[in-house]
């Protein structure tokens, strides 16, 4: 099973809410760049193996917590051995932990037989983390809430640079400095042109990462003399977007960037829920 990044192309904060989370509208791409998952049925336990040292290799890692909260909810015991290649930045607002715990819920219903309607694996997947529900389909879509309300929306399937400074960022860290009083008022009514994506991606959440990392401001000027149709920040940050028409586009304004950026540079395709998962290694580069 892949499970693939997002990037936000747009998010905008609407409210917070008394329990501290915050409303938002946000439009979410998902991406050809996927981290690889393996589920072998056996034994009784739940056995990891998560080839990222940086990451938790038990109960704390989100494969592990989703297979866990599978077994709660659907009172099958059987035990499973997973496996974790991961190849999307972590911590780094591309949704890759969210991902794979969608991912865990996806392979896991159809092993058991689909226990779980789609509605009970989307509110299992909301108890994970607000951005898993979007990962149970491969589709752009629209989220609302606290990101979980979701509607799909039509995007072209444009290509993707990005850029990741290697620094993790923590989700947290960014709403707990972000300023709401300084955020505009949001717009009643929302709409996202496919043709014209420069019109409207933007990020309410941008400008806390921009101010921790400076230098990335440089990056997204460059991004645009390289001939992005629009570019932006991911989620929480750090990592950057540029929209390309074509892939060549995207990866010669990579090699530009190649020359002074030493960071993680790939490019990928935004999906648009057709793609079969067979074909999305060949609409990936890391540069
Ligand atoms: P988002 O865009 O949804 O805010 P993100 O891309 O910024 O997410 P993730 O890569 O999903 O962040 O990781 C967030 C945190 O979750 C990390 O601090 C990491 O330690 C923890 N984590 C647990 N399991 C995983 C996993 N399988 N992959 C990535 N991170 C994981």
């Amino acid at each position: 099973m892949l499970c693939p990044a997002k990037v936000n192309l747009y998010l905008r904060i609407v409210g917070r809410r008394p329990d501290g989370y915050h409303d938002l509208v946000t439009v979410m791409q998902p991406l050809t760049l996927a981290d690889e998952l393996t589920v072998t049925p056996g034994g009784e336990d739940i056995n990891l193996t998560c080839e990222a040292a940086e990451l938790p290799q038990g109960e704390e890692n989100l494969v592990w917590r989703a297979a866990a909260r599978f077994r709660e909810e659907t009172g099958q015991q059987f035990g499973m051995r997973l496996g974790l290649r991961k190849k999307i930045p972590v911590a780094a607002g591309l949704g890759g932990g969210s991902s794979d715990a969608a991912g865990t819920l996806l392979v896991l219903n159809e092993l058991a037989g689909r226990p779980l309607t789609d509605a009970a694996l989307h509110r299992l997947a909301a108890s994970l983390g607000a951005d898993v529900p979007f990962f149970l389909r491969r589709e752009p879509a629209v989220g609302r809430g606290i990101g979980t309300q979701l509607s799909p929306v039509t995007l072209k399937p444009y290509w993707y640079l990005l850029i990741n400074p290697g620094v993790a960022l923590s989700t947290r860290w960014v709403y707990e400095n972000l300023d709401l009083t300084a955020l505009p008022d949001p717009p009643a009514q929302e709409a996202w042109d496919p043709e014209h994506p420069e019109t409207w991606v933007r990020n309410d959440l941008g400008g806390v990462a921009l101010r921790r990392f400076p230098e990335l401001a440089g990056i997204l000027a460059d991004l645009k003399e390289f001939g992005a149709r629009a570019q932006g920040i991911s989620g929480s940050g750090p990592t950057l977007f540029g929209l390309f028409p074509t892939s060549e586009a995207a990866r010669q304004a990579g090699l530009r960037l190649r020359r002074t950026f030493s960071g993680w540079l790939a490019v990928a395709r935004g999906l648009t829920g057709t793609e079969p998962e067979t074909t999305w290694e060949n609409h990936v580069w890391t540069i």
